[in-house]
């Protein structure tokens, strides 16, 4: 009885180009990448795992044990041997959260991914509403915080220039506030999968494969335990892989100083020369040749620090390394997609 008006939209959807999702319950992962997160896994874990058994039967949980110096690893073994939902990757040291992003989402199995952090700051209850915008066609839905109250007022200051910069003038817009949290339909995995480079600063790699995407509003909770690896230096340095990963502006920025600045000096030497030879004014120039002597250089090194920083980058990517190394794998959670996959 349910077949006939299923069919019909399904053809309608056909005709609009549009998934149609509306009666689909779709296998989940939830990639979960984890750094010292033992006092977190085993509490929060089951949460999620609870959490998205209400909306599939088929359901993984995968975590990244990314080179923890705690107990992480023995505490998601532990999870692996309770729940057979519970996948654990077992990296050979920490790479970083890019990398262990990109190790869950090469693992996971699912239909529909969702990425999560492990330390409880993202409420499990927006996964549902992300599924029903899933369903209703869109292949993207990332969360969007509210605040950023657990932030300092530099730190959020700061978020705001690095969006501005990175997203002047590009035609790849990276939206502010979006965070890792966010579900994605398998199709957009492989899109990410895809992508060939090392240095994964990945709220570019989602901004930049495109497709159907919208955004979901939450606040963060505060971490259960532990603390937070990204304090102000490393917030920045991620920020400066994105920079010189998605954005010339800098590049072009020196460009145009090195032209304003070529256009100022021949303004320059020609009052010069028409100061000398029709007024008749000796120029002296001992406190003009010391400050331009100066900015020049100091211009010079800057504009060398900027090539440097990408030179560095196309260094990293011409040596092929992986983006991460397994030490272990734990764990069943979903079985290999099928042959329709
Ligand atoms: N994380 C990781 N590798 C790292 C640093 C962090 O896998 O090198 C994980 C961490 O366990 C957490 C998530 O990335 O699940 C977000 O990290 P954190 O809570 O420290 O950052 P914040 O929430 O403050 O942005
Ligand atoms: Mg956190």
């Amino acid at each position: 009885s349910r077949a006939g008006p299923r069919h019909r939209s399904a053809r309608l959807a056909d005709n609009l180009r549009m998934a149609d999702r509306t009666d689909s319950t779709p296998s989940i992962s939830c990639v979960m990448p984890a750094y010292n997160e033992a006092g977190n896994l085993g509490r929060f874990v089951p949460q999620v795992l609870a959490a998205l058994k209400t909306l599939s039967p088929q359901v993984e949980v995968v975590i990244i044990n990314d080179g923890s110096r705690d107990q992480t690893a023995a505490a998601a073994i532990e999870l692996t041997r309770q729940h057979p939902e519970v996948v654990l990757l077992d990296l050979s040291r920490n790479f970083g959260k890019e990398a262990a992003l990109t190790a869950g989402m090469e693992a996971a199995r699912g239909e529909v991914v969702v990425l999560m952090d492990s330390d409880g700051q993202h409420p499990v209850e927006l996964i549902g509403q992300m599924l029903a915008r899933w369903r209703q066609g869109m292949d993207v839905v990332y969360a969007v915080r509210k605040t950023r109250d657990d932030q300092t007022r530099l730190h959020a200051k700061l978020a705001g220039v690095f969006y501005w910069l990175v997203n002047h003038n590009n035609r790849v817009k990276i939206p502010p506030n979006a965070g890792d949290f966010r579900l994605m339909d398998r199709a957009v995995v492989a899109a990410i999968k895809s992508l060939p480079e090392r240095n994964r600063f990945m709220k570019g790699l989602y901004a930049w494969v495109g497709f159907n995407s919208t955004a979901l509003e939450y606040e963060p909770l505060p971490r259960t335990d532990g603390q937070s690896s990204f304090g102000l230096r490393g917030a920045a340095s991620l920020a400066l892989t994105g920079l010189v990963a998605f954005s010339s502006v800098p590049l072009r920025t020196l460009a145009l100083l090195g032209l304003l600045i070529s256009l100022a000096s021949l303004s320059y030497g020609l009052w010069v020369v028409i100061s000398y030879f029709v007024y008749g004014i000796d120029v002296p120039g001992y406190a003009t040749l010391a400050a331009g002597m100066m900015l020049l250089s100091g211009i010079q090194i800057l504009s060398i620090g900027v090539l440097a920083e990408y030179i560095g980058r196309i260094y990293e990517e011409v040596k092929r390394r992986p983006t991460y190394l397994l030490k272990g794998r734990h764990g069943q959670g979903l079985p290999p997609a099928g042959p329709e996959a």
